[in-house]
């Protein structure tokens, strides 16, 4: 399976910690859209699009966050998240699509992190162009 085309819409803001929206097409006939590049404690990573888990309340059966401690409908206490998902900070988040293998992860981690890098030059070659216009001579 190949990355056909990596398309970067930036997501400027100094702060914000996310950097970039990515849609992604595999082999030129399959679309992922909403991937992120988000700034971590290490570095850009590359997030994939991911929904937040939800869980049934036991007594009203109204749908509620996973990882909240009260039902937001009816107040009831609900029962703590599974060991493996409260100790995972992400694990209330489920991803909606994402590779399996290392090998295509680092490979799709890399095409997309280049593409930003890539449209980041243009963006700022295009700021500064516009400088020298509006400043020269
Ligand atoms: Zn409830």
């Amino acid at each position: 399976m190949e990355i056909t085309e990596v398309r970067v819409s930036l997501h400027n803001g100094d702060g914000k910690r996310l950097k970039a929206y990515v849609t992604v097409t595999f082999d030129n006939c399959f679309v992922v859209r909403n991937i992120k590049i988000i700034e971590g404690n290490n570095g850009l990573f590359v997030a994939m699009p991911a929904r937040k888990m939800k869980q049934f309340c036991s007594r009203c059966g109204k749908k509620t966050d996973v990882g909240v401690r009260y039902c937001s409908s009816c107040g009831v206490q609900l029962p703590p998240p599974p060991r493996d998902v409260a100790q995972d900070k992400t694990g209330t988040h489920q991803d909606l699509a994402h590779p399996i293998t290392q090998e295509f992860r680092d490979y799709l981690q890399k095409k997309v992190l280049d593409a930003y890098y890539k449209e980041k030059e243009v963006q700022s070659s295009k700021k500064s162009f516009d400088s020298q216009t509006t400043t020269g001579f």
